[in-house]
């Protein structure tokens, strides 16, 4: 039941035909996951919780960062070192104290997806790499949920809203494996704040329209189209997107998918090259070699204590340090996603001892230097 307060607080909503009392009520029985409280998750959660959805889960294991503040707007300065979805969860419930919020201040996994996920009518996917949207969509295709997929590169963005039991395909049919060219995330390729914020309202658009098409019964929602949003042109375009009859995941019964960690594109040719932040801290620094390959500005603003700025775009430049190959390099950038590429290029260039720092310089915590 609607209380006197929600009506009041929804009426603006309640008086359009296609949702009224009954899809307003259908929205309060909904339970929405959103899997990562990032540029795209904070605009979702924000107008999901408005709208009056039942229940949200909110899953994600970082915290607060600077960097963070240009695209995630449920933060503020104040903020900065909080657990995301802690702060995410006081500022919705601020926002609509009718709102369930449940979060999950960890990491998914193929441990706990399942877990998660069967307790959610559809998911949305804020995430920006691709071994969680494949556990994202893996997981979901099993539970047979729904899933809200968006992505973001520089001026563009992506949509689909993938149901592979209606029939429709699933992010497998697109991509059955890691585009080695299509590696980059948010941090590698930059990011417009706006444009995260465009993709994460239509994302809570469509997981709206999902939910209210399950009430209703409505045939007409089509899970077989792929928006593109090109913020540069001004432009938006919608493609068909077709079920692949040999996919690998959406193809099979079910029961027999079984949920597999996604090998990063280093894994697949051969050397997943990664060390933590941890380990490198627990030995004796001077033994390594560390190569900076961030920008020039990142660099400045801070950087391990003895270690070589080398940019990212120099080694794609193919120019490299004179070091000796018997050193043991360490690559960093700021949250470990650019340094895979800079591994390849090292390694096409014929060094062997090449390592690089999984969590990036976000998480360092051993001697800064910073550059005035
Ligand atoms: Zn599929």
């Amino acid at each position: 039941m609607l209380s006197t307060e929600e009506l009041k607080r929804y009426q603006k909503q309640l008086v359009l035909a296609d949702i009224g009392p009954e899809g307003q009520k259908a929205l309060k029985r909904s339970k929405v996951l959103c899997v990562g409280a990032g540029g795209l998750g904070c605009p979702s959660l924000i107008y999901l919780t408005a709208t009056g959805v039942g229940e949200l889960g909110i899953i994600d294991p970082d915290k607060v960062d600077l960097t963070n503040l240009h695209r995630q707007v449920l933060f503020t300065e104040k903020d900065i070192g909080q657990s995301k979805v802690n702060v995410a969860k006081e500022k919705l419930t601020e926002l609509n104290h009718n709102v369930s919020i449940k979060i999950f201040p960890f990491e998914l996994t193929i441990k706990n997806s399942l877990e998660i996920f069967k307790n959610y009518d559809l998911v949305l996917d804020g995430t920006d790499n691709f071994e969680a949207k494949f556990l994202i969509n893996d997981t979901a295709v099993k539970c047979e949920i729904p899933v809200v997929y968006a992505s973001l590169s520089q001026w563009e963005g992506q949509l689909a809203t993938f149901y592979a039991k209606s029939g429709g395909p699933c992010y497998r049919c697109i991509y059955p494996t890691p585009p080695k060219d299509m590696i980059l995330n948010c941090e590698q390729a930059g990011i417009l704040c706006a444009l995260a914020g465009v993709m994460g309202t239509l994302q809570a658009f469509e997981a709206i329209k999902v939910l209210l098409t399950k009430q209703f019964k409505y045939k007409n929602f089509d899970y077989s189209k792929l928006l593109h949003f090109d913020a540069m042109k001004m432009q938006f375009q919608t493609l068909k997107i077709e079920k692949d009859k040999n996919c690998p995941v959406c193809s099979l019964p079910t029961e027999k998918i079984v949920l597999k960690e996604t090998q990063s594109v280093l894994c697949q040719t051969g050397f997943d090259l990664a060390i933590s932040v941890k380990e490198v801290q627990d030995k004796d620094l001077s033994q390594y070699v560390f190569i900076d390959i961030r920008e020039p500005f990142e660099w400045k603003l801070g950087h391990i204590e003895n270690a070589i700025h080398w940019p990212l775009s120099k080694l794609k430049s193919h120019e490299f340090p004179n070091l000796d190959n018997m050193e043991k390099i360490i690559l960093y950038c700021q949250s470990g996603i650019r340094t895979k590429e800079a591994v390849q290029l090292f390694k096409d260039h014929g060094y062997t001892n090449v390592s690089y720092l999984k969590e990036g310089f976000s998480h360092w915590q051993g001697p800064v230097v910073t550059c005035s």
